[in-house]
């Protein structure tokens, strides 16, 4: 029944970009097809151990999840069932799910409303349970591969330092990343704080050589909520670049990484996500209007 699911790792480039008078790299993780991003990457080993003696996909998390809309493609592709259970969502968008939610739904997803955001029932063993973010052991291996594509483009273009850059929200894209490359990441927590985020690395990995390293903004952002200079960024990336940026994961992490001195090239890494900015982009405009 299920069908053998190729992501085009081929599409993710490494090319360069100017802004605010600096060189970076930028590697097109979010050029990536069918699924994009560093969901792509995470759900890699997955597809290899495949689904065989699975009923159904569960998993749970924010109705405009990047993970949730991954895994909803994921499932339509592989013809398995989809089941997501969030917490309760203003009525307006139940009535008109738009951004990924509608994507989701589109692609056959099954969307379960609860109290705790969480399956009522105990699930059964035909039930393959995904944790929120997509934050598991075999998310590994897809990233490893992404440590490959680097060390590669390093050694082509003779790079011997180089520092890596990518937003963090469980953890696993940096952790993983961090892992399996030579070079130092770098992470800025979008979800939590920095404590949170160590937390969540050494629970992922108790015994690893090095985590990445964090880097955070004075000001506190919470994970969703909507601020001028976000936007802003957003759109001078966009103008200056050409490229379409994340609206909470990077919009924030550039926002660090322009204050940020390094004494090596830099590369951005872009987990994709663009999907969601439609519904962030919808929020800005009814708060200015
Ligand atoms: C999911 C996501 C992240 C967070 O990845 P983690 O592995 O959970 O840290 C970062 N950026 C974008 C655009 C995402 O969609």
């Amino acid at each position: 029944m299920t069908q053998a699911l190729q992501i085009n790792w081929q599409d993710s480039v490494i090319q360069t970009i100017r802004f605010k008078n600096r060189d970076y790299f930028l590697k097109r993780d979010d050029l990536l097809t069918p699924i994009s991003g560093n969901k792509a990457r995470k759900l890699y080993g997955l597809l290899n151990t495949g689904f065989s003696g699975y009923q159904r996909l569960i998993s749970h998390g924010g109705a405009q999840s990047n993970a949730m809309l991954a895994l909803a493609q994921l499932c339509q592709m592989i013809g398995l069932p989809f089941h997501y259970y969030s917490r309760p969502v203003p009525k307006w968008l139940r009535q008109n799910p738009l951004g990924n939610l509608r994507t989701a739904l589109d692609a056959g997803m099954q969307w379960h409303i609860t109290d705790n955001g969480l399956p009522a029932q105990q699930t059964e063993p035909e039930s393959l349970m995904i944790p929120q973010g997509i934050s598991m052991p075999e998310a590994q291996s897809g990233l490893q591969r992404l440590a490959e594509e680097i060390e590669e483009f390093c050694q082509d273009k003779r790079i011997d330092k180089l520092s890596v850059v990518t937003p963090s929200g469980t953890g696993a894209t940096a952790l993983y990343l961090q892992k399996h490359l030579t070079h130092p990441v770098y992470t800025v927590p979008c979800v939590g704080d920095r404590d949170t985020l160590e937390k969540l690395f050494r629970q992922l990995l108790p015994d690893t050589e090095r985590y990445p390293l964090i880097l955070d903004s004075k000001k506190r952002y919470h994970f969703g909520e909507l601020h001028p200079e976000l936007l802003a960024i957003y759109q001078d990336l966009l103008n200056s670049t050409g490229v379409e940026f994340e609206l909470m994961y990077d919009a924030k992490t550039w926002l660090v990484l322009q204050d940020q001195a390094f004494d090596t090239p830099v590369l951005y890494l872009h987990n994709g996500g663009i999907s969601g900015n439609e519904s962030m982009l919808a929020r800005y405009r009814r708060l200015n209007s």
